[in-house]
């Protein structure tokens, strides 16, 4: 077992994980782990944008940002880290325009905004042009830039290691303890400070639009440290992914024209949001969606929808809605304005369904796809481990794996971008400047043991369960059970279910027992995260009666501020989870009912 010490560990190479190294290797001694390529991380996937009130179309403010944030949170977001995040947003892309991040431009030559779900002029209520981007390749361009900068200012990097353990001493964050994938070894990194950003858990649902890779590893393996789960009941699922595949289907689309159409050639979203319509929040669209579908007017009866983006279609609700160009002239597209602004959506539909989007409308669903809920920080990123918001010294959270919480109970389209830019920012600095003043915690002999022991167990079980079937049920489950709409009934059935799961995981068989790249054994140290994070939603969201956000429960359909407005603790025992809550940071904004 090799033994390595760094004052800063850093553990995901994602949007957060980058800029966070890129801060602490200027201050503090810093490694990088990964279980990825930095390159692969599900950042690089990212499509639509980053949202920042630059205003360069039209009149934006960061006050409108932030209302519309606090709002599109369902008012469970903590008001002074958003109104920190969306002030720090404008800076954050300037800073990547200057890294020398290709952002799409005006014809002036300044950063191309376009609409997104949520995102409004405060004053008439109608979408703003907000997002930034790169055509709808944002997240790569994020995530190309930010790598290169890592790499030219000589971050050390340790790709394709993946993270298994957290070493805690005297409560502190002591370093990590992980496995290096070409070798089978395990590494303890001792370290003054760690950073985790390891991005979200999306692989627990049939129908999402993550990487493999989302497996929750970060929350997991707090868990097991003894610090909670902060908001898991809610989680994200966008309206618009590929029929059956769930892959992604940008927004942009919607926020460049483009419309959904039930069976009837209706613009439903009309009935449901008349102000925004398409482009209400993705709680919103997803729920009209189901209903739509389970009134019967999916498309030919089936459970999907059309997403209409063909110029034809565009142009006609264009001048339904009179919309214009800043100039004030009628907005109206062609073919080419949508292959020039779409091009990897085009792409991913002609290659995945054999549907080309510019002459045939797209089939789609709502698809799983964003944590809200994680590891609980404060607003400096540092982790907190109860109700009472107790910093745990040297642990520090960011991006998709953290909650902080700025997207409360629904993330707003383009929100996660910032998120993980600024976060991973502030806790790279935090991090390397609580290391300058802090020395090494004395390392245990047995660190690596509870992580070996991990790996021990699952190769040395003797059952005949296979990990894909139990896998297959825990996705199917929590779609069908825990997804856009839930019950008591429903939910109850899921946790019965999943602890069935639990019990069966113990048992499950292996056939590679070797060292080098063993993926079996990891895809199953994975799988158990799942499980793991899967009872955690379903407890806390069967807890919650109520109804906010992304969680929606038909037996209790309404927002309950007086018994509710606060965050979900969920702790997991030995006996199982247990829940405790703490209440959410109102300064601005009183809850108002949510219109669209
Ligand atoms: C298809 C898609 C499109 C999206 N589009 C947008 C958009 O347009 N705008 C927007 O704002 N948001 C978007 N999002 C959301 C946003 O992209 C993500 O929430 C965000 O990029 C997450 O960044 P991150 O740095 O937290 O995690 P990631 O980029 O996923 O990075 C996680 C890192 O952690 C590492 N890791 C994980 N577990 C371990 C472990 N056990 N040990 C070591 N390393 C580990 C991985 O190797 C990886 O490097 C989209 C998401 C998806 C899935």
């Amino acid at each position: 077992m090799k033994t390595h010490r760094y004052e800063v560990v850093v553990v995901g190479a994602g949007g957060a994980g980058l800029m966070a190294a890129l801060q602490a290797s200027r201050r503090a001694a810093t490694a990088v782990l990964s279980k990825l390529y930095p390159i692969r991380s599900h950042t690089g996937a990212a499509q639509g944008g980053i949202g920042a009130a630059l205003g360069n179309l039209e009149e934006d403010s960061p006050e409108w940002h932030t209302y519309d944030t606090v709002k599109g949170s369902d008012y469970l977001g903590d008001q002074d880290a958003i109104e920190f995040m969306c002030h720090e947003a404008v800076e954050t892309v300037y800073e990547l325009e200057h890294m020398g991040l290709p952002f799409s431009r005006t014809p002036d030559g300044r950063i191309a905004q376009r609409r997104f779900g949520g995102h409004t002029n405060n004053i008439t209520g109608k979408p703003v042009q907000r997002a930034c981007y790169a055509a709808d390749r944002t997240g790569h361009m994020i995530l190309q830039t930010l790598y290169q900068q890592c790499i030219k200012r000589n971050v050390t990097f340790f790709d394709e290691f993946q993270v298994l353990d957290l070493i805690v001493v005297n409560g502190a964050a002591a370093g990590v303890v992980a496995i290096e994938l070409a070798t089978g070894e395990l590494h303890v990194f001792h370290a003054k400070a760690v950073i985790f950003a390891t991005g979200g858990y999306g692989r627990m649902w049939e129908i999402t639009s993550n990487a493999y890779a989302y497996t929750g590893d970060g929350i997991a393996v707090a868990l097991r440290r003894g610090i909670p789960a902060e908001d898991l009941e809610f989680f994200q699922f966008h309206p618009t992914g590929i029929y059956k595949l769930g892959i992604l289907i940008t927004e942009g689309v919607r926020g460049e024209g483009g419309v959904l159409i039930n069976d009837l050639g209706e613009r439903f979203m009309e009935r449901y949001a008349p102000h925004v319509k398409d482009l209400a929040s993705r709680d919103v669209v997803s729920r009209a969606m189901y209903i739509e579908m389970r009134e019967g007017r999916g498309i030919g009866g089936q459970r999907y929808l059309y997403l209409d983006v063909r110029p034809e279609t565009v142009n006609k609700y264009a001048a339904i809605d009179g919309r214009t160009n800043p100039d004030g002239s009628p907005y109206q597209v062609t073919a080419d304005d949508i292959m020039a602004k779409l091009p990897e959506i085009i792409d991913f539909c002609r290659t995945y369904m054999g549907v080309d989007p510019v002459t045939e409308p797209m089939p789609v669903q709502p698809t799983a796809h964003y944590a809200m809920g994680g590891i609980p920080t404060n607003i400096r990123t540092e982790v907190v481990i109860d109700e009472q918001n107790t910093v745990m010294p040297g642990l520090y959270a960011a991006g998709e794996t953290a909650c902080v919480s700025v997207h409360g109970a629904n993330r707003l389209g383009t929100n996660s971008l910032v998120d993980i830019i600024v976060f991973g920012r502030h806790a790279g600095i935090n991090a390397a400047e609580f290391a300058r003043g802090a020395s090494f915690q004395p390392l245990p002999s047995d660190a690596a043991d509870f992580a070996r022991q991990q790996l021990d167990r699952l190769l040395n079980s003797k059952g005949k369960e296979r990990p894909i079937e139990i896998a297959n049920e825990m996705k199917h489950t929590m779609f069908d059970l825990v997804g856009v709409f839930r019950t008591e009934e429903s939910m109850q059935q899921a946790l019965e279910k999943i602890r069935e799961l639990k019990e069966r995981y113990a048992y499950i068989q292996l056939h590679d027992h070797g060292k080098i790249f063993n993926t079996e054994l990891l895809t199953a140290w994975e799988l158990g995260n799942l499980l793991d994070l899967a009872e955690v939603t379903t407890v806390s969201a069967l807890a919650r009666k109520e109804s906010r956000g992304a969680h929606s429960r038909e037996d209790y359909p309404e927002r309950d501020d007086e018994h509710w407005l606060k965050h979900t603790l969920a702790w997991l025992d030995e006996d199982g989870v247990r829940l405790g809550y703490k209440p959410v940071v109102i300064t601005k904004y009183e809850p108002k009912e949510r219109v669209y």
